[in-house]
């Protein structure tokens, strides 16, 4: 049988040159055979000259997502279990298990996987498969998983919306070991937390703002808090644990202000400190307002206003509208902590729009941290789409 190969239009070999990773429907002169989903193929330019092997993607714009440049790679169970130990082995020298027993050991592109995601909360692992080529290997990804980590509790959590635009129907249940109790215990910087790993949002917790929340500790002693977003309560319970005054959360969704509540219990903080709103930011917010209610310091989590980048200008009016308001909730030497998880913002971006609220707001403000995604998160130079979450520390004076 001869391999399946795409051939790239003339001068669209650039972007495979530079080590990025996904080819898209336009660059395509020609596909040789009739490959299906996942299969690996065979890349060339113009001239039928070697340029990487991919996995096939017959209904994504992303036709093929690459897995090698090197023309001797052979695309096989092995190169699979390779490229998960790798990812593991890198993990593994990020943490030790006296900071957490909860990270992202394989984050997709990042990790030479696409559409590959394995996070582990405690002796439970969850998989996520979004694209045709994590598909496709997936009986060999998830016995390698469950080989190089000892763990053999798998959960599958395929329920993203990227997936449906690879073909795919949305997925949850599980695929080895024990099905997961409602609330998985894990720990992280000394707080101990439920996870939702069946049903809460991504993938139970947002691994992702780690580092984030325990730097809030550095702000929070003596201060009155505001943690809009603030799901499980992952920044209310570091800035309580920091000797924070009171800490006001506001979420919409009832299942996590419920989590939160009993995160608190978890470790026996006192909570007389904690309030919970179960409510729209949007509009809360604007009843401190009214109220003239202040804090000291107020952060904003939001979920990806942007998720595709039609949605751009209308996600760039609600970063702007959270960020005034909060700017003007804040007392005199008040702190703001503001993230955007939208890919499509760049960090650039998103400080000139925080700027324009400060603006708009009447405020002058320092910037004293910039904040990004955890290390278990990496981003590849040659694949900076993999950078999504960004954030501010600033300081108005
Ligand atoms: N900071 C959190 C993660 C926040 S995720 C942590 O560290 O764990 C974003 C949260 O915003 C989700 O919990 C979601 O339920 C909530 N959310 C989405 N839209 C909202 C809105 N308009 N008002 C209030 N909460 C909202």
């Amino acid at each position: 049988m001869t391999q399946p190969t795409i051939i790239l239009k003339k001068d669209r070999e650039k972007s495979v040159l530079k080590h990025h990773p996904w080819i898209f429907t336009g660059a395509i002169q020609e596909i040789e055979g009739s490959p299906s989903a996942g299969v690996t193929i065979r890349i060339l330019n113009s001239k039928k000259e070697f340029l990487a092997w991919g996995a096939f993607s017959p209904k994504s714009q992303i036709l093929a997502r690459i897995w090698s440049w090197n023309e001797e790679e052979k695309i096989d169970s092995e190169f699979i279990h390779s490229r998960i130990r790798a990812a593991i082995d890198l993990r593994n020298t990020l943490f030790n298990s006296k900071t957490t027993d909860a990270a992202r050991l394989i984050f997709s592109e990042s990790d030479g996987i696409p559409g590959f995601i394995l996070d582990q909360y405690n002796d439970f692992l969850i998989v996520q498969i979004s694209s045709s080529a994590a598909e496709y290997w997936k009986d060999d990804l998830v016995k390698s998983c469950a080989e190089i980590t000892g763990i053999s509790n798998i959960f599958e959590r395929s329920d993203s919306d990227i997936r449906k635009l690879e073909g795919y129907s949305q997925i949850n249940g599980r695929l080895l070991g024990e099905t997961p109790p409602d609330k998985v215990q894990i720990y992280e910087n000394g707080i101990k937390y439920f996870v939702d790993i069946k049903t809460g949002q991504k993938t139970g917790f947002f691994l992702d703002q780690r580092t984030n929340r325990f730097k809030i500790r550095d702000y929070s002693s003596g201060k009155k808090v505001l943690n809009c977003f603030s799901y499980t309560g992952g920044f209310t319970l570091n800035a309580l644990i920091a000797q924070s005054g009171e800490v006001v959360s506001i979420d919409s969704s009832e299942q996590a202000i419920t989590l939160g509540k009993k995160n608190i219990v978890l470790n026996d903080i006192d909570n007389k400190r904690a309030s919970w709103i179960q409510g729209d930011v949007f509009k809360e917010l604007r009843v401190f307002r009214d109220r003239g209610e202040k804090f000291d310091l107020i952060i904003l989590d939001p979920p990806k206003f942007a998720p595709t980048i039609h949605s751009l200008e209308k996600a760039n009016r609600a970063y702007k509208d959270i960020n005034l308001l909060a700017f003007k909730l804040l007392n005199p030497g008040g702190i703001l902590t503001t993230f955007s998880c939208s890919g499509g913002v760049t960090p650039d971006l998103f400080q000139k729009i925080v700027f324009g609220a400060s603006l708009d707001a009447g405020v002058e403000a320092v910037i004293l941290e910039k904040l990004h995604q955890d290390r278990d998160h990496p981003i590849p130079l040659n694949f900076p789409e993999a950078e999504y979450l960004k954030g501010l520390i600033c300081r108005i004076t």
